[in-house]
């Protein structure tokens, strides 16, 4: 196909909004499941009316050869389209929006002229209009077309009846009046078409909208359970999210004997900070702090913020000198790493205290909290910006 031609069925068929997608693919599925249908339904006229041939009134012949041809074009054009339905269908690949629109057209076209077609056919042998009315009501209810489409489609079907009428029906009162039944007959075929289309779009519209309200719902309750294990100024774990990893971890190491180390840390006269470049940068330092908290410790470990510039990391597999190494590392590097602030440096120190449970040491959280505060308090009470051990299990006692 030229580009320009496509171009131009572009302009002419393809409407691009929200709903132009599923509609069109809910037309490809329905011209598919109505091509399977309507082939053999095809192929049953063309057998009885083929046998009928060698019937008793061979005037009527002429009747049955037309209604024959029409069945066969009807077969061959719909089994054509049903296949390009079915190989555009959205299971199988993404054909484009306008290609699937055409198919639509095409789909609807044909059954209406399929309508006109057989009941031109019929003038031969009765006035009844009865296939036009059938053809009508099925595109209506089996195409979804959008209300300009289908009063376009529903009037040039209607001129083609009005023409064909005129050169099949000889009658001119019967002719007036299957011409008048016409256009009733389109007139219905736009109404249930309209009621059809709006039903569908509303229904659309719903869907849409609750999906819409769950994914929402859902991003709601992502930030709910976030915010209920996060501690909003370093997004570092809480407490509460905290205390829950810690039982984990407890009854996971009691499960596979393994070390485990508890550090509190503490940042030294962080109320001079305040005091002294006020709460803002008070809060910086915190942030600051808890970045490199988070970022020098191992993925398995569990960085919380206590409350204040008090802090809780919890080291799985983690013997006393391994966990008194990570604490030296990370003291050392608060200390070598100032926070640039706008008129100089602020350097930072902390006091870390350590508790740990050796392998196959049982232990609670409890006591391994009140091990890691009192070493905390070691390191405060000998200077500051150090790290102090305890083992619990022999400085503690072991708490079961
Ligand atoms: P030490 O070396 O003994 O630990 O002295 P310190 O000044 O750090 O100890 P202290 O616990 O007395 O100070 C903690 C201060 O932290 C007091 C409080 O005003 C402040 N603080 C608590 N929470 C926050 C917070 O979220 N932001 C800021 N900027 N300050 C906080
Ligand atoms: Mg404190
Ligand atoms: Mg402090």
């Amino acid at each position: 196909m030229s580009r320009t031609l496509q171009q131009r069925l572009h302009h002419a068929i393809a409407i691009n909004d929200t709903l132009a997608q599923p509609i069109a693919r809910e037309n490809l599925r329905r011209l598919t499941f109505s091509a399977a249908l309507a082939v053999p339904f095809d192929l049953i006229h063309i057998v009885v009316f083929w046998l009928n041939l060698q019937g008793s009134s061979p005037e009527h012949d002429g009747w049955r050869m037309d209604i024959i041809r029409v069945h066969a074009t009807m077969a061959l054009l719909f089994s054509l389209l049903g296949i390009l339905a079915w190989l555009a269908s959205p299971s199988r690949r993404d054909a484009p929006l306008w290609y699937m629109q055409l198919l639509t057209v095409l789909g609807a076209s044909l059954v209406l002229g399929f309508g006109v077609a057989i009941t031109g056919a019929d003038q031969q042998v009765t006035s009844s209009i009865t296939p036009f009315l059938m053809a009508s009501v099925a595109t209506a209810l089996i195409i979804l077309l959008r209300p300009r489409l289908a009063v376009i489609l529903y009037i040039l079907a209607l001129a083609a009846f009005e023409l064909v009428m005129t050169f099949t029906q000889a009658n001119p009162q019967l002719r007036l009046s299957n011409q008048m039944g016409g256009l009733t007959i389109c007139g219905i075929g736009v109404i249930l078409s309209l009621i059809l289309w709006h039903g569908h779009v509303r229904n659309l519209r719903q869907r849409k909208f609750l999906r819409q309200q769950r994914l929402e719902l859902e991003e709601k309750n992502r930030q709910l359970e976030y915010l209920a294990g996060h501690d909003p100024l370093t997004g570092l774990f809480n407490r509460r999210q905290f205390d829950q990893l810690v039982d984990m971890e407890l009854s996971r190491a009691a499960r596979q004997p393994a070390p485990i180390s508890l550090l509190m840390v503490d940042l030294d006269h962080f109320k001079f900070i305040n005091d002294r470049y006020g709460h803002p940068l008070g809060d910086e330092v915190i942030r600051h702090t808890a970045s490199l908290l988070r970022n020098h410790t191992r993925n398995g470990d569990s960085v919380a913020r206590l409350g204040g510039e008090e802090f809780l990391l919890l080291l799985p597999d983690t013997s006393q000198p391994q966990a008194r190494l990570i604490a030296e590392k990370v003291r050392r590097l608060l200390e070598e790493t100032p926070l640039p602030m706008k008129d100089g440096l602020l350097y930072l120190t902390a006091s870390f205290g350590i508790a740990c449970l050796d392998s196959g040491v049982p232990g609670t959280y409890a006591c391994l909290y009140a091990a890691a505060d009192k070493a905390l308090y070691r390191a405060k009470a000998s200077g500051r910006n150090r790290v102090e051990v305890i083992e619990v299990g022999t400085e503690m006692g072991t708490f079961d």
